[in-house]
């Protein structure tokens, strides 16, 4: 299963279900005569698996007509639903900036030229000033400077409007690519930070050697148990539910991103040992003491419970010492019997 609608896109499907949708994707591959690259593997990976609805629905289209799924078709396919159109809303974003850039620098120029030309003339009018020698040629000279101030005025007003426009358009623009942003750093399931956004995060850590950080990487308890007795709809609800635990015990001090199936992990900035195992404490607790239900028939789903390994940022660490060992302390709390916590 892919986690639908997540960018970048994220597989969680337990290898056996990933091996049978190989074997139905190399036939089509080849029955589309395109080769196997990563795009049109993806395409029909995605297809065969079910879950991208407005991919299928596209392809069972073409399918019906039986026409061929060519490689220019999977690449459009592959950017517009398994990327989700991220390359063009960037482009767009990107255009949309350098067409507001070149609008305003058009408009300065051509107020400065207009404003050059009232200056040139308001020069002029000043030698006939210094000259005059007759009323009538002042009363000239002296409309030609309201004129020219009257230019002026109007162009620096249009400028005004010029730039409060391109300010708003550059607002638009700015919100475009925070959503863009946003949506590219966020799981699509449960909200939190993905794996990418996580792996940044990670690496300014170690480059920034911020002392006291700690990693907890939580895994739920027998998850492969649970989705086997309630089914995976009920599963990925208990995903979102242990996330929203999550985010609201991290709120916007540290950072909650998911590592991948059921599997998260926190950023702790500035936790003493003590500390980062009560927050731990906290949140397995919390999940623990849950009352479980299924809310189409009120059924108890039980206990859920979840481990957790934790460690300390130490000088020279890269992000894979650091989850690893945060991934040993996590071997100890279930080897332990799980619903515990461990530092290493
Ligand atoms: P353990 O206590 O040792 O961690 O056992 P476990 O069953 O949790 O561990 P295992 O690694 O065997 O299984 C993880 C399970 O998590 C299998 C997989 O189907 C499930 N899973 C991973 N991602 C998702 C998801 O997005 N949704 C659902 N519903 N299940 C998921
Ligand atoms: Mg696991
Ligand atoms: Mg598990």
């Amino acid at each position: 299963m892919s986690a639908n609608k997540s960018f970048p896109p994220v597989y969680t499907d337990p290898a056996q279900q990933a091996s049978e949708n190989l074997r139905q994707v190399i036939p089509l591959v080849n029955k589309h005569r395109t080769p196997i690259n990563p795009v049109n593997y993806a395409v029909w990976y995605e297809y065969v698996s079910g879950d991208n609805q407005k991919l299928n629905n596209e392809i069972d289209n073409l399918l019906n007509n039986n026409q061929l799924v060519s490689s220019k078709i999977t690449q459009s396919l592959y950017e517009k639903y398994v990327l989700q159109g991220m390359p063009e809303r960037l482009e767009k974003a990107n255009s949309g900036l350098s067409l507001v850039v070149d609008n305003t620098l058009n408009n300065i120029n051509r107020v400065e030229s207009s404003t050059n030309d009232s200056i040139a003339d308001l020069t002029n009018s000043q030698s006939t000033l210094d000259n005059y020698s007759d009323i009538d040629e002042l009363k000239v000279t002296v409309k030609d400077i309201l004129n020219n101030t009257q230019t002026l005025l109007s162009n620096s007003h249009t400028l005004k409007q010029n730039l409060e426009q391109s300010s708003q358009e550059i607002e638009q623009l700015k919100q475009e690519l925070a959503a863009v942003k946003e949506i590219a750093q966020t799981d699509a399931l449960t909200g939190l930070l993905n794996r990418g956004a996580l792996d940044k995060e990670l690496s300014t850590l170690c480059q920034q050697a911020i002392r006291k950080a700690a990693i907890l990487l939580f895994d739920l308890d027998h998850f492969k148990q649970v989705n086997d007795t309630f089914g995976h709809i009920i599963g990925d609800k208990i995903l979102q539910f242990f996330s929203s635990i999550l985010k609201s015990e991290v709120g916007d001090e540290h950072i909650a991103a998911r590592f991948g199936g059921e599997e998260m992990v926190l950023i702790l900035f500035d936790a003493s040992q003590q500390e980062a195992t009560e927050f731990a404490n906290t949140i397995r607790t919390k999940l623990v003491e849950s009352k479980l239900q299924q809310t189409k028939d009120g059924q108890q789903i039980g206990s859920i419970s979840v481990s957790v390994g934790i460690s300390f940022f130490q000088i020279g660490d890269t992000p894979t010492s650091l989850i690893d060992r945060a991934d040993q302390a996590l071997y100890k709390s279930k080897e332990n019997g799980r619903n515990q916590v461990h530092v290493n």
